[in-house]
Parts: structure tokens; sequence; C-alpha cells
């Protein structure tokens, strides 16, 4: 018995980006259970595995309960809040005055609040001095950031679930939604029912989502903008170009055009390029080109690559110039993996964002510093999540602050990540847990935050709808939200008139009027409707789609059905991209392509998810599917164990022979951790190559090499 709840608190599901609300109700016994919101637009009362099972990953087996300080003899030794804060902001202070603001560095997470998220942001790049703010959102869509505000000059997503109701085709790039976004894979199969729409699957690997496809393509790794580069040059050789909407709303076509009649100069050669059947190319070309309502979904296969950003922009240049974009029933829609992504985009989460997605040109930052009253403005974008660790590495980071994420599991060079945390001078984790691999890389300080079900705040989904997480546990032992643990820091460094926050309604209502803060039209992002919201409306909030410009004007569902884009002459910009080829080939030495990503019914590196017994059951340990002709070659068998080896680092896991793999291409999921390789911690192999726009890591294409336990 956890508890009893008088009635059942609405909140947000802490997993992926659909943002599904969540009923927390308590029984008789005082057990808690989860149920779907019948009022969240997201979900409509639907819960996947994961979020069903939500009632039995809130004990308390585990936690980081009381803050700690690892002493000098290396054990971690509980201590006051006073002393844990009093030593955190003595140590950013120092290294800052010592070695300089860049010297220090916040790593995020997609799972923090918005209002942590800002807290965070405006202490570092406002008072500190420093962008190194950056968050594992990196490794999850940073990619679709780059890609909009190359093509739209801000990062917006044009359009809206309920596009996905009324389109007749719905095209999938890189994602396994039915198992990563199950309710919106859900609700695109219900659309396929109800009006015929047609679904299309782009993925090396057959998955879920392909078996229920209309047809599946299973492209070569890193080809993606070669297909959407043949088809721009399809549309435009079919007369299916929207001369009106690209002449009124667009620039750059030309460029774009040309470029892609280099990568795929004709049907033929596409198909060639991508590895794919000439004929089912052919399929996609007719039914893309026939069908106006078309949305084309992308997610890690798109995002996750060193030309990610390409990828995007070769999406984007094909729904701009049919003018499909903004309009009922099609657009371009970026699949957000985390259920706070979208808000720490908003807050200026990433190290090249600054706030209420504003960059870092001088005018920026001059009002940004004037809204804060800050005394020491970030002057410039600070260092992306690999630059960051590798400046760790190097040592010229001397200073870091871990926020409810597990770099040493989940970045690429994960080993190598661990080893150089080690050697840091002031390292701070707050955390849920008391020992995960980030906090067993030797932090100094390790601060007890608040965990989902017990903190309090707003969350952004992939479709711009802002839901608030409500808490329905009390704080357990001292855990703290992570705002307040960020403001009473702020405030032990001299900070404390503009981090005097009495509670996480007063964050929102700032970061609300900041959005709005000399707008005039010009940025997406505004929710200043929301600048003097009370406390008590706050509290009763209901799921809402920004722009909120004002409070009764709710502003645009969808942005760009007729322009308006925010770049300085209001158009469209077509991307002439690069050449798509992958960074590293496979190699007589590393011969297979090793793809990562996730499982049905787990979340991250479990910390939660792995609490849960339902959810254990669909993969119990750490696996390798491999392509039966690639296994007989090996001489491996289903359930043998295998080690497989990259130049950065080993694991080993339980083989599945899977006929859906492509040959030559591995799968393994990013889910499981540990000390040693025999954990399956699967980031230890990943390589670091990142894309040169957004910084997004390749983690879909490692070569590797296998040998058989
Ligand atoms: Fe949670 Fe995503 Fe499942 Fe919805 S689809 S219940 S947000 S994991």
């Amino acid at each position: 018995a956890l508890g009893t709840l008088p009635k059942p608190v609405a909140t947000a599901c802490p997993y992926c980006g659909v943002g599904c609300g969540v009923l927390m109700t308590a029984d008789a016994s005082g057990a808690i259970t989860a149920s779907g919101d019948p009022d969240h637009p997201a979900n409509r009362g639907r819960l996947c595995v994961k979020g069903s099972a939500l009632g039995e990953t809130i004990g308390l087996e585990g936690r980081l309960l009381h803050p700690m300080i690892r002493s000098r003899s290396g054990t971690l030794e509980r201590v006051s809040w006073d002393s844990a804060l009093s030593a955190t902001a003595e140590g950013l202070s120092r290294i800052a005055r010592t070695h300089g603001p860049d010297a220090a560095a916040f790593y995020l997470s997609g799972q923090l609040l918005t209002e942590d998220y800002y807290a965070a942001n405006k202490l570092m790049k406002g008072f500190v001095g420093t962008a190194n703010v950056d968050t594992n959102s990196r490794l999850c869509m940073a990619s679709s950031v780059a890609g909009h505000r190359r093509g739209f000059g801000s990062d917006t997503v044009p359009g809206t679930y309920e596009d996905l109701d009324e389109a007749d085709l719905l095209v999938l790039v890189g994602s396994n939604a039915a198992w990563c976004h199950p309710i919106l894979w859900q609700r695109m199969l219900a659309t396929k029912q109800a009006r015929g729409a047609r679904i299309v699957v782009i993925d090396p690997r057959k998955t879920a989502t392909s078996a229920d496809a209309d047809l599946m393509l299973a492209i070569r790794p890193g080809m993606d903008a070669a297909l959407f580069s043949g088809l721009l040059v399809h549309l435009a050789e079919t007369g299916a170009l929207d001369r009106a909407y690209i002449d009124a709303h667009t620039t750059g076509l030309d460029q774009a055009l040309a470029r892609a009649r280099e990568i795929a100069p004709t049907l033929a050669a596409t198909a060639i390029t991508c590895g794919l059947p000439e004929a089912d190319v052919a399929t996609l070309f007719a039914w893309f080109t026939a069908n106006p309502r078309v949305v084309t979904l992308y997610s890690q296969g798109v995002n996750q690559s060193a030309q990610g950003t390409d990828k995007v922009s070769a999406i984007l240049n094909c729904h701009l110039a049919t003018g499909r974009i903004g309009r009922v029933g099609m657009g371009p829609f970026s699949l957000t993996g985390q259920p706070n992504a979208m808000g720490g985009r908003e807050v200026g989460g990433l190290a090249n964002m600054l706030a209420a997605h504003m960059g870092f040109s001088g005018t920026e930052i001059d009002r940004v510093g004037r809204f804060w009253g800050a005394p020491r403005m970030a002057e410039r974008e600070g260092l992306k999540a690999i630059q960051m660790f590798d400046a760790v590495e190097a040592g010229s980071i001397k200073a870091l602050w871990v926020m409810a994420t597990n770099p040493a599991v989940s970045l690429p060079r994960a080993d190598a990540v661990r080893r150089a945390m080690a050697g840091l001078d002031h390292f701070v984790v707050s955390e849920n847990m008391l020992s995960n691999d980030t906090v067993n890389s030797g932090a100094h300080i390790l601060l007890p935050a608040a965990a989902w079900g017990e903190k309090d705040g707003t969350v952004t989904n992939s479709e711009r709808r802002i839901s608030r997480q409500r808490p329905f546990l009390p704080l357990p032992g001292e855990t703290r939200p992570d705002w307040w643990i960020i403001a009473e820091v702020a405030k032990r460094m001299g900070y404390g008139e503009a981090f005097d926050w009495p509670d996480v309604a007063s964050i929102f209502r700032e970061h609300a009027a900041l959005s709005s803060f000399e707008n005039r039209g010009s940025r997406d992002f505004d929710i200043g409707g929301f600048s003097h919201l009370s406390n008590s409306d706050y509290e009763v909030l209901a799921p809402v789609q920004w722009p909120v410009r004002t409070p009764t004007d709710l502003g645009d569902k969808r942005f760009f059905a007729e322009g308006g884009f925010f770049t300085p002459d209001a158009r469209a910009r077509f991307i002439a991209i690069d050449q798509p080829d992958l960074k590293a080939e496979p190699d007589p030495a590393f011969p297979y392509l090793l793809n990562t990503g996730r499982m049905r019914d787990h979340w991250h590196t479990m910390t939660r998810t792995g609490k849960a017994p339902t959810l254990g059951r669909h993969r119990v340990e750490p696996l390798l599917e491999i392509h039966p002709d690639d296994a007989a070659v090996e001489g491996l068998a289903a359930g043998d164990l295998a080690e497989v080896t990259s130049t950065h680092g080993k694991a080993t896991l339980r083989v599945a022979v899977e006929p859906g793999q492509s040959r030559g291409s591995l799968f393994a999921p990013i889910h499981w951790n540990g000390e040693t390789a025999s954990h399956g911690r699967i980031g230890a192999l990943v390589q670091p190559f990142t894309d040169p726009w957004s910084g997004q890591p390749e983690m879909k294409a490692t070569p590797v090499s296998l040998t058989r336990v």
C-alpha cells in the first residue's frame, strides 16, 4: 500500500513524446494504478503497456533519499541539504572564478520538467556566464531542431496529431512507432481502417511497425536523404510541384533541386543508391504524388545520424515543394523521443539555443539579459553533448552537474565518458537513484531529486501541447524538486533575487513572460497568454497547444499553410543537401553495422521500467538481432552468446536470429547497463561521429565485429 488518493490525479506519462494523459488512482488497499485520461487529446483514454504499468514503478527501492558527499576515502556519506547545496555552489563559483565560466557545464535531460529546465538554463546562461548547457535531447531530436531552423527559421512542428486522423498517406521514416510511440501508432492504424489511408515504412529493419505497413522499404543504412532527393526530382518531373506556394512562400528550390538531381537523377538510380527494388520506389513516389494529404513522420532513424539534419531537410523539401504543410492531414512531423524534449527546446535546453526559441545573436543575448537582469550573459553558443564530454576528457571542463540522465550508459563511447567524468574536479549529480553508472563514475555530490509522481510542473509533447505533470505522492526522504535545488544553489552563489521563486507556478509565469517579451510576432514560441496565470489556474491548466499569445486567443493550431515563416523575409528555405554517405563503412576487421534502438517495454536505462515485473517479461536480457544468413556465417544460433566489438568498446549479448534484419546489419537495444561489458551496455560501442549542423551523434551505424562466446 503506497498511499491513498481521494480522487484520481490527472498527470502526464513520463516516457515517450506522445505525451499521454494519465489518471492515477488508489484502490481501497492504497495500491496506485494508472489509466488513460479520456479528456487528454493526445491519447483519449488509451495507454500503452509502459503507461499502464506506471503504478508498478513508483516504489522506493534503490532511491536516493538524502544528500550525500563523497568523503576523502571515496565513500558516499549522508550530509545536510545545506552542506550539499553550499558545496555545489562553492565548487561552481570556484571553477568559474579560477578557470573561467566555460570550465563549467550542465548536462540535462528530456525527463526534466519545463520549469526545472528553465531554472538550469537561467543559472548557467545568465549568471555563471556560459552556454555549456546541453541535454540528452541532443541524442534524440537535435537534427529535427536544426532542420526546422534551417528550413523554417524556427524550431516549429507545423502540424498536430489530428493530421494523423485526416491523412490518406502516412510515411514513417526511421521510426518503429508501434513500439516507440504506440498510442500514435494506434491512431495511424485507426486512420488506415477508417479512411483507407496507406502506410509506408522506410527502415533498414523490419519491425512491428512495418508488419502493418502497405509498403515496406528496407532502405540501405544512411540513404534516407537520397530517397527523398529522388522524390523531389520525381515531383518536379511529373508536374507535381505547387508553383503558387513555392513562388509566394519559399526560396532556394532551384539549387536544392539541382543538388537532388546530382544525388538521385532518376527513379532507377534512386533505387540502386537506396538498395531498394525499383518497383517499390516507384510505388512510394506514385502514392506521394497522388495524395495531397500526406504526413511524413520521422524519428531516431533520421535524427541519430551524422547527416541527420540533411535527412530532415530532404523531407521538408518535398513538403514545401508541394505546399503540403500546415494544412489538415498533411505535413512533416518529427516524433520526439522523450516526454519533455520539446519543453527543453522551448526554454533553451540545447547549448546552441538561448531561451524561448531564441539564438545567440547580439539582439537576442541583450534581450534575454535585460529580461533576466543577468549580470553575466553567455556570449556565444556552448558545447554540444559530444563536444562537452570531449572537453571533460581533455580537462578543459572541470565542473559538471548532471541532472536526471545517465551519460555513462547512454552516450557514445560510454566507457570513455565514464573514465572522463572520474577525472572531474567538481562532479555533481542530481538523481532519483542512489546507484547508477553515472553516480558510480565518481560523482562527488549527490542531490536527491523528486521523481515522477512526486514532482510538479509542465511538459510539452510532439504536437506542441503543454500538459501538467502533477504530484500524487509525498516527497520521500529529503528529496526536493529539481527547480528548488537549482534555485538554492543559485542563492548560495549570490543570485538570490533572480531565483527567489516561491513555487513552480512562478517559474512558469516567468517563462511565459519571456516568450512574449519583445516578440511582436517575430518568434514562433509565444505563451505570453500565461504570463499572469494564477496559481489556482496553473493547478487546473488543461492540456493546450502553443502558441498562446493572449489569455483568450489560443493562437494557431497549425503553422505555415499561408507561409509566414520565421526567416527575415518570411520565406521558407529549400536546402541543397550534401551527398548522402556513412561516416564509417564496414571493413574486414569490423564487417557489420550496429544499429541501436528501443525495446517495446523498456525506457532509456531502465531505472523506472526495470522495477515493473509486467515490463520485464517482453525481453528479459540484452540481445543482438542478426539475419539468419549472417548467423550461419558466424556459426551462431538463437540463444547463443555473442561478443560484439567496435573500436570503442564491447558488449556480450544473447543472439536472436531475425529474418527481418538486413544482411550485414545488427540491432541491439539501448537499455541495459552495469559495470561490465557483459551487462550489454551498448553505448560503450557506439562511435562519436556527429552531424555538423545539429551535433547529434550517429548511433545507427557503427562498424563492429562479432565472435561467439
Ligand atoms: Fe506513455 Fe508514450 Fe505509452 Fe503514451 S505512448 S502511455 S506517452 S509511453
